[in-house]
């Protein structure tokens, strides 16, 4: 199973691989698995998102959807017992993180809710963010709902140790392990 948390080009590439010139599923055998509206949002060509993101969707997005292996999902959908989705959209309008719980611990894949993780200290600071607002709101939300747990936070684009806490620290968190 592939699980996207958002559709920008730089989370879908894996999603195809070029053979012969065609954009082929790289896992013809796994499901592929989308936030029905955010599929559906890309699928519709925004006018007002960048090139690269309207190349990622045709090349990583349509050949799997055209190859039958998608599996379009509500954003707060229940995968498994042990992997469900959180509603944090903003950075794309649809976007989701994904929670993993077994045995009782979790942990949590924040795509890009945070870039960087000054955004867990500071989670007004601003990124490549399509609704800034909504992205503050999911930022916020997320803080308060594991901030101060065990949960590990893993970020998308964070450098190395790309997973951590989140601690108490001021007015925030700080990630640490
Ligand atoms: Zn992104």
């Amino acid at each position: 199973m592939v699980i996207c948390t958002h559709l920008h080009f730089d989370h879908v590439g894996w999603n195809t691989h070029l053979v012969d010139g065609q954009w082929k599923p790289t896992f013809p055998n796994a499901r592929y698995v989308f936030v029905d509206d955010e599929f559906n949002y890309w699928m519709a060509h925004p006018e007002q998102e960048i090139v690269d993101d309207h190349n990622g969707i045709d090349e990583s997005v349509r050949p799997v959807a055209e190859a039958g292996l998608v599996d379009l999902v509500k954003a707060d959908a229940k995968i498994m017992d042990e992997i469900s989705l959180i509603p944090t959209p903003g950075h794309t309008p649809y976007h989701v993180s994904v929670l993993l719980q077994s045995n009782g611990q979790s942990a949590l894949i924040t795509g890009d809710t945070f870039h960087h993780p000054c955004q867990i200290a500071h989670p007004g600071w601003m990124s490549f963010d399509s609704l800034p607002e909504q992205a503050l709101a999911s930022r916020k939300m997320l803080l308060e709902r594991f901030g101060g747990t065990d949960a590990l936070i893993i970020g998308s684009h964070f450098a190395l140790p790309a997973a951590g806490k989140l601690v108490p620290d001021g007015q925030s968190y700080k990630l640490a392990e």
